[in-house]
C-alpha cells in the first residue's frame, strides 16, 4: 500500500511533533542551526517520507526486533486478524515511525498518523477512532504526552475495541458505548518511564530500539546515497556513519550536508578526505559531538571544575532550558561515558576532560567500569577508529 496524499501531508506536518532542530543556542558563535539536533524540522520530515523504508526487508539493523515483528505479522496475516498493539521506545531518529509504517504496509492496511500532543481533548481521539477502518494501523507518536482523559478513552478502545462517549454534562449526562472495528495501535515514545502502567499493559508487544552500529549506519548511508544519486565511496560513507551518533536520521542529514560540500568544494564524490573536511567545517567532531555538546562539557569542566553541578545551573551556563539539556544533549554524552548523573548533580568523567584537551583534577570520577579512554565505544556500538575496512573505492551512488 502506498500512502495517500493526506497521509503524506500528515507525516510532513509531523502531526504535532516537537520541533527542536535548529534550536541550539549554547556556544552561540556560528549559525544558529544544530546539525545534530535529534528531531527533524518540517522540511526534513517531508524529505524523510521519501527515504523511509517501506518493507521490513528494507529496514536496516535491529535484527532481533525485526525477527519478532516478522513472526507477529506473518501469524496475524495467516489468521486474517489485525496484529497486536505495539509500542516502540527509543531515542528520536532510530526508526520508530518508519517501523509503524512498515507494520501497516506489511499488513496491507491503511496508516493513520497522529501524536500525543496533537490530541488535546478526548473528542479528538474519539473522532479519529470512529473513522478507522477494519485492520487500520493508528500510529500515535510521543504517546507519553497524551493528556489523561484522552489516554482513558484508549483503554477500552485497545482492549475491547469499544469507545465510551459521555453525552451532555452534569446530572443529565449519559454514557454511550460504540463498537470500533478491530485495529492496531502503534505507539512511539522517547520516554518509556513516562508511560503509565495501565497504558503500557495494553500493548501486546513492547520493543526498544537500540542505537545502530557504525557498520549498520554505513548501510543506511549507502541506501540513502543510492536514493539521492549521491556519489559516496566506502571510506567516505564509513566516516559519516561513525560520526552519526548511532542514529539513521543523523546519518542521512550528515550525508546531505557532506554531499553539498563535495559538490561545491570537490568533484562531487564523497571520499574520506571530503567527509572529514566537510564534517570539520560543520563542527561535527570525530566522536559525533557538535559545538553544543562541547559547550555543555566545557561549562562542566572549565566553569564548575568537573562538577557535581545541578542540572539547572548547568542549563543556565549554556543558555538552554533544563529539560532541553536533559533530553537533547545529555543522553549522547551519557552514552559516550563523558557525563554522569549523580544524586549531587552532573559530573564530567576523565574522558570528557581528555576530549576537550584539558587535564582533569586528581579527584575527577570515571564512569563505572571504564578505565581511562575506553568508555567511548562502551555503550554506543563501535567508536571512532581508523577508516572503514578494505578501503574499496566502490561508489555507492
Ligand atoms: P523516529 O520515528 O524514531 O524518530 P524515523 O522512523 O522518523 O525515526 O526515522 C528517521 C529517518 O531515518 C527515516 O526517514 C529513515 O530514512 C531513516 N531510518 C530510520 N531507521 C532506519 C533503518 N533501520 N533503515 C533505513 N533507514 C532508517
Amino acid at each position: 500500500m502506498s500512502p495517500s496524499a493526506t497521509e503524506r501531508a500528515q507525516e510532513a506536518q509531523g502531526a504535532g511533533r516537537d520541533q527542536r532542530a535548529g534550536s541550539g543556542r549554547a556556544g552561540a558563535e556560528g549559525p544558529d542551526v544544530r546539525l545534530l539536533a535529534p528531531s527533524a524540522d518540517p522540511v526534513e520530515l517531508a524529505e524523510e517520507v521519501t527515504l523511509r523504508p517501506r518493507r521490513l526487508a528494507e529496514f536496516i539493523g535491529q535484527a532481533e526486533l525485526k525477527e519478532h515483528l516478522s513472526i507477529m505479522l506473518e501469524a496475524a496475516r495467516r489468521r486474517s486478524e489485525p496484529v497486536d498493539h505495539m509500542l516502540f521506545a527509543g531515542p528520536p531518529g532510530l526508526g520508530k515511525t518508519s517501523l509503524a509504517g512498515i507494520v501497516a504496509n506489511e499488513m496491507g492496511a491503511s496508516f493513520r498518523v497522529t501524536s500525543g500532543p496533537a490530541l488535546v481533548r478526548a473528542g479528538d481521539l474519539a473522532a479519529l477512532l470512529t473513522n478507522l477502518g477494519e485492520g487500520d494501523v493508528l500510529f500515535v507518536d510521543e504517546i507519553h504526552r497524551l493528556a489523561r482523559p484522552v489516554e482513558e478513552i484508549l483503554y477500552p478502545a485497545m482492549e475491547d475495541f469499544q469507545l465510551d462517549i459521555v453525552l451532555g454534562k452534569g446530572p443529565a449526562a449519559r454514557s454511550l458505548r460504540l463498537d470500533l472495528p478491530p485495529f492496531t495501535l502503534v505507539g512511539a515514545t522517547t520516554r518509556t518511564g513516562l508511560i503509565t502502567g495501565p497504558l503500557r499493559d495494553r500493548f501486546g508487544f513492547v520493543a526498544r530500539l537500540d542505537y545502530y552500529r557504525p557498520e549498520e549506519l554505513e548501510l543506511v548511508v549507502r541506501r540513502t546515497a543510492g536514493l539521492f544519486g549521491a556519489l559516496v565511496d566506502r571510506e567516505g560513507g564509513a566516516e559519516i556513519a561513525r560520526r552519526s551518533r548511532g542514529t539513521p536520521r543523523l546519518a542521512n542529514r550528515l550525508l546531505k550536508r557532506v554531499r553539498d560540500y563535495a559538490e561545491v568544494r570537490g568533484d562531487g564524490t564523497v571520499d574520506l578526505k571530503v567527509a572529514r573536511d566537510g564534517l570539520e567545517l560543520f563542527q561535527v567532531d570525530a566522536l559525533g559531538l557538535d559545538k553544543v555538546d562541547r559547550a555543555v562539557l566545557d561549562a562542566l569542566c572549565s566553569r564548575f571544575g568537573g562538577g557535581p553541578v545541578g542540572l539547572s545551573t548547568l542549563a543556565v551556563a549554556v543558555g538552554e532550558a533544563p529539560e532541553t539539556v536533559e533530553d537533547v544533549y545529555e543522553p549522547f554524552l551519557l552514552q559516550l561515558g563523558m557525563l554522569m548523573r549523580t544524586p549531587r548533580g552532573r559530573v564530567a568523567t576523565p574522558l570528557a576532560w581528555e576530549h576537550l584537551g584539558l587535564t582533569p583534577p586528581p579527584t575527577s570520577v570515571g564512569p563505572p567500569g571504564a578505565a581511562g579512554g575506553t568508555a567511548a565505544g562502551a555503550s554506543l556500538p563501535g567508536g571512532p577508529g581508523p577508516g572503514g575496512g578494505e578501503g574499496s573505492p566502490t561508489l555507492w551512488g
